[in-house]
């Protein structure tokens, strides 16, 4: 047994020699890192072994291109309840774990938030005894590692297989064909019309699985990540007519380069062949490698969504829906209705945005050329589609054009997904209204009973078990360990409010995360910041709609006040920014600049730098998340009103005692129901003002800009270099942005508003009990929002799921 100290010890020295040939004396921390992953890995895998044989009802795929799992070493640790044993053996062997956790590489295998929310659902389908499964793609890179020069983002590989992964089991004897191109030939064989694909591109996918433990559960599932390779037989036919050389590792390379790259947006899809590719590859690869072990059980195809659900996260697997067709009719020889019955009842699908420019849509003529049969069934689901909703809306011409699924030389993936799903749910409760109401109003009315909202949530383990062990520890003191099951009992801490000593020691608590965070960020950028400054931090994706420029204009604002005025009532504070730009974003990568250019003149100015400090973190991933999120005092949402579908971000740092600064947007929303207008900060336009306004035309920038000086002391510093930003006009487009072209986020329009929260935030903040007692609640209603419920509604709503 891998629990019992002296055997963990051997089979650590055993793991050491052979992967790195070293004695221990010898080991550095990444080989010691090596060793015990390899050990603690391979206990896994017996573990997945007899849990995957024991699973025989129902089973959930998650597909999902991209899966952001962040660090396991520590996960696994903690699962297994071996942390306390192995931090001594390792302590007895010369090394310490803190040290050997931190050679960890994050796969960084997804953008933001889509790609975090899949992995907390991993997390929770396993740790609630679900069998639920990831679906996903192996790159071999993931999202660039950014790094900042004179305040401009660059991107580098982030090539994170150089030191091997070893939570992965790559299993060859599983691998599937992924055809390409070619053209589809028809004949009649016992009197059926039947389609065959010929000389088609052929490439191998191969299957590399990592196990997903469940907290003190049995249960291991499995995340499935293909990766392209060529087969055997194309490499040495070209071999054979070749010589032997560059030739063939050209092609090679071609076949495997599938898999390189992740895209780095997602927000929008730049319309790229290998992008549209690898989501063909994705589903092809998984639903054929499924359907084989279904076949194995002898079932009835009819019988398959008892047994299956397939989920596609956004429209990004939409192709699941005509593959799944075509293996069910060309290959099993079910007729249309049979297979189309099958599909729409095992498929479902989440919907992430609104914003049109990311709607997915694929260029007619590249789906005929590359997925030929594929293109065949989408034009048929068209027809038959289009037919039916002719006999529901006879004459109603206009809304079958908008309702098509084939329009104007495009495919409209979201429309594919919720013609072939049985259900389709918004992820926060004013999403899904406003998928209902107005993005996809038109299918709400064909197919009411589709529409239904699943809040997304967050995994309290991730995020408060393991990122925050002081919390951690100070709830269980408090309320006992049940909450880590049960994460709504959380609600306990209420009876903590008024409890003065567990208030203080709340305050240590994060004092302590916070004097963590600032010996993290002078190590890394050499400032020093003061912990008893107020955090207040904005991480996540740089986007124009997610308002990062409201932040650092108000930022320019206080700077002005501070120089004004030095001995201004003003408790200090720190503000927290990191995420990534797309390299394609030019606007994004402009607000990054800005940040970086007003952090160095407020940090270098002798006058406010005691009350004032602006940092940018470099490559926001996974695991800075885990180090910033704990010390976070103030949780910075500002999306414009309708704009972010949920954010996950928010509920994360609610769930660690900060208090949110927010738009009535998203899941801020129900935030605010939950913790009541006393413990949060609302601000902004409502959801229902930004829609007057865009479709009024009332709203005109240049008149706040003229009206409120703040605003427009702010504002010109983009472009003047008045008393603060010699800049050499670096920030024309911004002002530009603002002032000419009319504001589209609703920055200026919000300025005064959110500024009145900020200046509140300062007020209540010096209450210190008050404050620690707001904190307190936001923790107390954050059970809420882990994934654990989440999961457990689509479970009994979507997938009549059960363990
Ligand atoms: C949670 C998370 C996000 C999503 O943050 P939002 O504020 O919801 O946009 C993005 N990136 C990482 C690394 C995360 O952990």
């Amino acid at each position: 047994m891998i629990q019992e100290k002296e055997r963990f010890k051997q089979l650590f020295l055993t793991a050491l020699n052979h992967t790195t040939g070293k004695q221990v004396e010898e080991a550095t921390d990444q080989d010691a890192y090596v060793a015990l992953s390899t050990v603690l890995s391979n206990y896994i895998q017996e573990k997945h072994q007899d849990s995957v044989k024991q699973a025989t009802s129902k089973q959930v795929y998650y597909f999902s291109m991209e899966f952001l799992i962040g660090g396991l070493l520590q996960t696994h640790l903690s699962y297994l309840t071996l942390e306390e044993d192995v931090t001594e053996v390792l302590q007895e062997l010369g090394f310490s774990l803190d040290d050997i956790k931190a050679c960890e590489h994050d796969p960084g295998l997804g953008n933001g938030g889509l790609g975090r929310l899949a992995a907390c659902f991993l997390d929770s389908f396993a740790s609630l005894n679900l069998s639920g499964n990831g679906v996903g793609l192996r790159y071999r890179y993931g999202l660039f590692n950014q790094r900042l020069e004179n305040g401009r983002q660059f991107e580098l590989p982030d090539h994170w297989l150089s030191e091997g992964y070893v939570w992965e089991f790559r299993k060859p004897s599983e691998a599937v064909e992924v055809s390409f191109g070619g053209q589809v030939e028809s004949s009649v064989k016992n009197g059926k019309l039947q389609f065959e694909l010929e000389h088609a591109e052929i490439v191998r996918a191969v299957p590399y699985d990592i196990p997903i433990l469940g907290y003190q559960t049995d249960k291991v599932n499995t995340l499935r990540l293909w990766a392209a390779e060529p087969t055997s037989d194309q490499v040495l036919e070209k071999a054979k007519y070749e010589d032997f050389g560059s030739e063939m590792l050209t092609y090679q390379r071609k076949l495997e380069a599938l898999t390189d790259f992740l895209y780095p947006d997602d927000s929008t899809d730049d319309g790229k062949i290998l992008r549209l590719k690898q989501e063909y590859f994705l589903v092809s690869a998984g639903i054929q490698s499924i359907l084989a072990k279904f076949e194995k059980r002898k079932l009835a195809w009819s019988n398959l969504p008892n047994f299956l659900s397939f989920h596609i996260n956004d429209t990004h697997p939409a192709f699941l829906i005509p593959e799944l067709m075509r293996i069910l009719m060309d290959e099993k020889g079910l007729s249309w209705d049979d297979a189309w019955e099958i599909t729409t009842q095992s498929v479902s699908y989440t919907n992430h945005t609104t914003l049109q420019e990311a709607l997915e849509t694929w260029p007619e003529n590249w789906v005929k050329v590359f997925l030929p049969r594929i293109y065949m069934i989408l034009v048929e689901m068209n027809e038959r589609f289009c037919q039916q909703m002719w006999e529901k809306y006879p004459g109603e011409f206009d809304r079958i054009a908008q309702l098509a699924l084939i329009a104007d030389g495009q495919i409209k993936m979201a429309h594919v997904a919720i013609v072939g799903s049985h259900s389709i749910n918004g992820v926060a409760k004013l999403h899904t209204e406003i998928l209902k109401k107005k993005e996809m109003r038109l299918f709400y009315q064909a197919y009411p009973d589709r529409f239904n909202n699943k809040t997304n949530g967050i995994s309290h383990r991730r995020w408060l078990m393991l990122a925050n062990p002081y919390l951690t520890k100070l709830i269980t003191e408090a309320i006992g360990d049940e909450w880590l099951q049960s994460p709504k009992q959380l609600i306990k801490l209420l009876d903590f409010q008024e409890d003065s000593i567990f208030l203080e020691k709340l305050q240590q608590v994060k004092l302590h995360n916070k004097q963590l965070l600032a010996n993290y960020v002078q190590k890394e950028q050499g400032i020093v910041i003061n912990p008893n400054a107020i955090f207040d931090v904005q991480v996540k994706r740089i986007h124009g709609y997610k308002r990062q420029l409201l932040n650092i204009l108000h930022i320019i604002y206080l700077y002005r006040e501070l120089k004004n005025d030095p001995n201004k009532s003003f408790p200090p504070r720190v503000f927290i920014f990191a995420g990534k730009a797309a390299p394609g974003y030019y606007f994004a990568k402009q607000i990054i600049q800005l940040i970086d250019t007003v952090a160095k003149i407020v940090n270098q100015d002798p006058i406010v730098k005691e009350k004032l400090q602006v940092v940018f973190l470099e490559n926001f991933s996974n695991q800075l998340a885990e180090k910033i999120i704990p010390a976070a005092d103030v949780s910075e949402q500002l999306s414009t009103a309708t704009k972010e579908a949920s954010g996950t971000g928010n509920m994360k740092m609610m769930m660690n005692g900060a208090l949110t600064l927010g738009t009535m947007d998203g899941a801020n929303i129900e935030i605010f129901d939950k913790v009541g207008k006393g413990n949060i900060y609302p601000f902004g336009l409502s959801a229902k003002e930004v829609l007057h306004f865009q479709q009024s035309n009332e709203y005109v920038a240049r008149d706040i800009y003229h009206t409120d000086d703040r605003i427009r002391y702010a504002v010109d510093q983009l472009v003047k270099a008045e008393d603060f930003l010699e800049n050499e006009g670096l920030f024309h487009d911004v002002y530009h942005a603002l002032v000419t072209y009319n504001d589209e986020y609703f920055v200026l329009k919000d300025f005064a508003d959110y500024a009145k929260q900020q200046a509140r935030i300062s007020n209540e903040y010096q209450e210190r009990n008050k404050w620690t007692q707001k904190s307190l609640i936001n923790i107390a209603y954050s059970g809420q929002f882990s994934s654990d419920d989440t999961i457990a509604s689509y479970a009994s709503d979507i997938w009549d799921l059960r363990e």
